[in-house]
């Protein structure tokens, strides 16, 4: 491992963010290769970021299981501390905030005012849920048949791996970082390719707030290299990833072809949005917009299947209509600014062909269905309508501001349909009828039912899916305990559904 030098600082905020992070200590790649991370609001190039890939995955955690060793400074702090130093974290963020929405919204293009309040307030908030969590991690003392006492010991799993997505990058590393660290884990992360800023910044807040060394390990790289690296890794104990459902399948399959490590997956989302009528309409209107449109779309709880009661569709789809009109599009830092650019090129792509499949299969198009011209990866808030089951926009995940709008006539009929999807992340339910939230939430097949809002997601709530929208569960309780329990939490109302697995129960009996 070479050091860096140091000479790729950040300017302003004196912290070097382009190196690889390993045993508190910046380094460079093995290879000497680089790779670039861009603005996707301006398609300029942010900076080069050092190319971690295999070796560096192997320094990464070879760090991580030294600083696990029995003995080692970290096996040896108390719970207590452990809490402390994630809330000591916690108030480096909040030190921070601006520095790391800044940078969040450049390399994401997402509103700086979401970055802000929503993804920052959610990682402070995650950070100090966990922190409080560290010293009431508990066994049970269980009577057994004869003479014997029997008691539970919670123990932490190992080295975890975190592969992270780009759309809320520094959220997503922060639900798989706190519960791992607050059970005495320790941890080497990759983050997504696209966006690794706020990532690496978090190593350099490691370092300053005192985890001992190799106990949060950073390696920013490609998925196929770095982060196969991680999930075929023999001393890698578990995995906890974020992002799509082809690549969940592989990150399973590698760890059940090299140790198999646990793996927690949260994967994609064809979330069904279901509109009664006698739903409270303002409400479920402005509810299934921000369902879709927020983060550009790009979000895999998305309510990207609204379907709408017929007796109010016409005026459902109406005022749909207006409100992606009146939606703002543009630059992420003007405080006006509702919808920033799609990630990439890539995602662009995807996004105006499945509006083109929407079109020639027949939908019809109320608004939107374009790019902004002349404006890189902006596109127009779309509104789909006359959408039937069978279209590619009611199939597959758009992950893009595209809202595609159904009808139902009954609840048999719509439970029946919500369902016939292999995704199973969340669903939302808008009704005035108590009876029929409550039937409709039991009905549906998804880790979340929202009643009457959406995207009410609190680090006390598990989340996580059903079916193909991944395994196990993050955030709450939930998110402290090892592997797949064998049943799906789901809350009945308004909130969501977590697994973290980071600890492993060992038995105990003494003789007395
Ligand atoms: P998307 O298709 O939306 O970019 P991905 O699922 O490809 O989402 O990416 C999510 C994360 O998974 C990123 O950090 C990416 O680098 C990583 N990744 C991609 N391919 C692999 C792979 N074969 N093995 C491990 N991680 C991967």
């Amino acid at each position: 491992m070479t050091q860096s030098s140091g000479n790729s600082e950040c300017k302003g905020c004196n912290i070097n963010l382009l190196v690889i992070f390993i045993n508190n200590e910046w380094h460079e790649s093995t290879s000497g290769k680089k790779f670039p991370t861009y603005n996707p609001s301006t398609l300029e190039k942010i900076c080069d970021i050092e190319e971690g890939d295999k070796p560096d995955v192997d320094n990464a955690v070879e760090a991580a299981k030294a600083a696990f060793q029995r003995g080692s400074p970290w096996r040896q702090m108390d719970a207590l501390s452990r809490g402390r130093l994630l809330h000591k974290l916690a108030d480096l963020l909040e030190r921070d905030r601006v520095i790391l929405a800044t940078l969040e919204t450049m390399d994401t293009g997402k509103p700086f005012l979401q970055a802000y309040f929503i993804d920052l307030e959610g990682c402070i908030k995650t950070l100090r849920y966990y922190a409080g969590w560290a010293d009431k991690i508990q066994g049970r003392t269980i009577p057994v048949d004869e003479n014997f006492v029997c008691f539970t010991r919670h123990e932490p799993m190992g080295v975890c791996g975190a592969i992270t997505p780009w759309n809320f990058p520094l959220l997503m590393l922060v639900w798989k970082m706190a519960p791992a660290l607050c059970c005495g884990n320790t941890l080497v992360i990759k983050p997504a390719e696209q966006t690794p800023l706020t990532s690496l910044y978090i190593g350099s807040l490691i370092k300053e707030v005192g985890f001992p060394p190799g106990v949060v390990n950073i390696v920013p790289g490609y998925g196929p290299t770095a982060g196969a690296a991680i999930s075929t890794h023999h001393n890698i104990d578990k995995i906890a990833f974020t992002g799509s459902t082809k690549v969940g399948k592989l990150i399973k399959e590698a760890a059940s072809k090299s140790n198999l490590k646990r793996v927690t997956l949260e994967l994609g989302g064809k979330n069904p949005c279901i509109v009664c009528a006698d739903a409270d309409l303002d409400l479920a209107v402005e509810c299934a917009h921000q369902g879709v449109f927020f983060n550009q779309g790009q979000c895999c709880t998305a309510a990207s299947r609204v379907f709408v009661e017929e007796q109010i569709y016409p005026e459902f789809v109406k005022r749909s209509v207006e409100y992606a009109k009146k939606r703002l599009v543009g630059d992420p830092f003007d405080a006006r600014t509702e919808q920033g650019p799609q990630i990439d090129q890539k995602q662009f792509d995807k996004i105006l062909e499945l509006i083109e499949s929407g079109k020639k299969e027949g939908a019809k198009l109320e608004c939107g269905g374009l790019a902004i011209e002349d404006r890189g990866l902006f596109i127009k808030p779309t509104v789909f309508s006359e959408v039937t089951d069978n279209m590619r926009i009611a199939k597959e995940e758009i992950f893009g501001p595209v809202q595609p709008i159904m009808k139902f006539k009954s609840i048999e009929e719509v439970i029946r349909r919500a369902n016939s999807t292999e995704y199973g992340l969340t669903a939302a339910v808008f009704t005035k009828n108590l009876d029929r939230a409550l039937t409709l939430a039991s009905a549906l097949q998804s880790g979340t039912v929202w009643i009457n809002c959406y995207n009410a997601l609190y680090a006390q709530a598990p989340f996580g899916g059903f079916k193909m929208s991944g395994n196990g569960r993050e955030l709450d309780k939930y998110g402290t305990l090892a592997g797949d329990t064998g049943i799906h939490p789901k809350p009945p109302l308004s909130l969501c559904g977590g697994i973290w697995a980071s600890l492993a129960p060992t038995w105990t009996c003494l003789h007395l």
